[in-house]
């Protein structure tokens, strides 16, 4: 029999958000633990090992702000890090903050479940452990669970296979190696020219193709790390006031056709030089209207037929929606990897994928044989994690079935009849339109204020009101109609989910005017909630 751990606040995930709010926690004074399904801190880095993995925001604004030791004494070293990188910054800050012993690894929630006769969350794990709090938060991430794959004949196929989420540990040997994948999305794109460099062949199976920008990868110049470390609080403010939540993000005022084609191509191509996904805030109105968005898109159709030597491959990996409606991409030689003798590119539009077979993929026109099939077909964003631990609120609904329709929240904060859960970067906040760790420190300092408040004015439960929550649902999906990422087939909207109901489910209004709403809620005694 395994004993009962009871605890103030449970918080469920050791990534980047449940870190912080671990610190937060058992700064203030809280009996906080963590649960973690993993055997390591990193949450996402933890996972997702492919090779070629490296964050899209620079390492100098994806690092925690909220201690200046901490961002003062971190040495990265390039300009993107590299996941192994961050995985060790991580562990750093696991140490340094003397995290670990409150992290209970290994350890996979299946259930959770709200008792309101004591305002009591049971949170079950699958190895027979049950943990108590008053206050639970979700910190597990947004795209944590990775779309297990589904293809007919998969058990049939005899050579080793992998999805870039769930990457073994040890790594995986290409050399001499036949390999496909599947998906062409910012893993897939990261993972390909990596790829290609070890195996004796390498075959892309393309869906959709997509936008992607050079990182112009490079080691930090000591001289911008300085300049950035002296200015370190002034640039953390300005993240608070980006649109995105990055500092050093050079934003235009001014909108496409206010400017001549000559200095429109002359920003464009400075943008694409210095790399990165910043090139879409060249002008105000690229996710703005079609016709702006298009001259930004043709921009980059253009370099992607200037890289790619064999014009009909080119033709293929120019994509034909518009940009920044799927989540650009920051590649490393992903377009020059087509010009080598090992990649082949199918179009599986054209010829589409069966299944697989002992020997490898199938497509309606060909059989190929591969000793590895790697799938890069993405995750179940945003809600996935959350719905997998079968969360059970007030008067028995399930988290599940309140969700058929599309997650609604308060704020992305909280879930109307879920008392006394958070969700950190939950649907409903800008969360992945963000710089994620801008976010998870705004999220995990709200809550940990509100957690604070509930203490200090001895109130036991707080639930978001049915109408607070309906009205931001509705704010939710008006600012996501207003620009051009609501139309297309994206994960932000679960499009690459079979059955998942479409609904825009990151915040599109951006963070200034997101932490201005949670101020005001706050300062106004949490307006929209009910306390007990
Ligand atoms: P993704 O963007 O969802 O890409 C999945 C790819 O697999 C797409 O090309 C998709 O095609 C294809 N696909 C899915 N199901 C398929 C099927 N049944 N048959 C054939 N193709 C299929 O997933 P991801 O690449 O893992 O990236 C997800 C997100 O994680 C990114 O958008 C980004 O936010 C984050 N991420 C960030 C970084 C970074 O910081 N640099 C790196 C990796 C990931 P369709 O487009 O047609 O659906």
């Amino acid at each position: 029999m395994v004993a009962e751990k009871k605890f103030d606040v449970v918080v469920v995930g050791a990534g980047f958000g449940g870190m912080y709010m671990l610190h937060k926690l058992l700064g203030l004074g809280f009996n906080a633990t963590i649960v973690e399904a993993a055997s390591g801190v990193g949450g996402t880095w933890w996972w997702n090992r492919y090779p070629g993995a490296r964050c899209d925001v620079e390492s100098l604004e994806y690092s925690y702000s909220f201690s200046d030791e901490l961002q003062q004494e971190w040495e990265w070293s390039q300009k993107f890090s590299e996941g192994a990188e961050i995985l060790q910054y991580a562990n750093h800050v696991a140490d340094r903050f003397g995290l670990r012993n409150h992290i209970n690894f290994n350890t996979k929630i299946n259930s959770v479940t709200y008792d309101e006769s004591d305002h009591i969350w049971t949170l079950k794990t699958l190895n027979g452990e049950t943990y108590k709090a008053n206050y639970c938060v979700m910190a597990t991430g947004t795209l944590s669970d990775p779309n297990e794959p589904k293809f007919n004949g998969l058990h049939d196929y005899q050579g080793d296979w992998y999805m870039t989420g769930k990457w073994p540990h040890e790594g995986v040997d290409f050399k001499g190696k036949t390999v496909g994948i599947i998906g062409t999305g910012s893993s897939a794109v990261q993972a390909i020219p990596v790829i290609a460099k070890d195996a004796k062949h390498l075959t892309v199976f393309q869906r959709t193709a997509n936008y992607s920008i050079p990182a112009n990868q490079q080691v930090l110049p000591p001289e911008e790390v300085a300049e950035v470390k002296a200015n370190y609080s002034q640039i953390r403010q300005d993240a608070r006031l980006d649109q995105a939540g990055i500092g050093r993000r050079n934003r235009a005022e001014s909108r496409i056709f206010e400017v001549s084609p000559e200095e429109r191509e002359a920003e464009f191509q400075k943008r694409w030089d210095k790399g990165g996904t910043g090139f879409t805030a060249a002008y105000k109105d690229i996710l703005e209207t079609d016709e702006a968005n298009s001259v930004a898109a043709e921009f980059v159709k253009r370099q992607i037929k200037k890289i790619v030597k064999d014009p009909e491959v080119a033709e293929l990996l120019c994509p034909t929606n518009t940009i920044g409606c799927k989540r650009l991409c920051a590649d490393t030689e992903y377009f020059e990897t087509y010009n080598r003798d090992n990649v082949n590119l199918i179009d599986i539009n054209q010829n589409p994928i069966e299944g697989l077979y002992q020997k490898g993929i199938r497509t309606e026109n060909q059989d190929f044989e591969f000793d590895i099939v790697i799938f890069a077909i993405g995750f179940d964003a945003m809600t996935g994690a959350l719905k997998a631990m079968n969360i059970v609120g007030k008067d028995g609904v399930e988290l599940n079935k309140k969700w058929e329709d599309g997650p609604i929240t308060y704020l992305g904060l909280t879930v109307s009849g879920f008392p006394n859960l958070f969700t950190i970067t939950g649907p409903g906040s800008p969360s992945v339109l963000s710089n994620m760790i801008t976010s998870i420190e705004q999220h995990v300092e709200w809550i940990s204020e509100c957690i604070n408040y509930m203490h200090e004015q001895q109130k036991v439960e707080i639930d978001a009101d049915i109408q607070s929550e309906e009205d931001w649902g509705e704010h939710v999906e008006d600012v996501a109609s207003a620009t051009l990422r609501y139309g297309c087939n994206s994960w932000y909207v679960g499009a690459n989910v079979p059955g998942k109901r479409r609904i825009f489910m990151p915040y599109a209004g951006g963070i200034p005017k997101y932490n201005e709403k949670c101020d005001e809620v706050a300062t106004n005694g949490y307006k929209g909630f009910t306390l007990v």
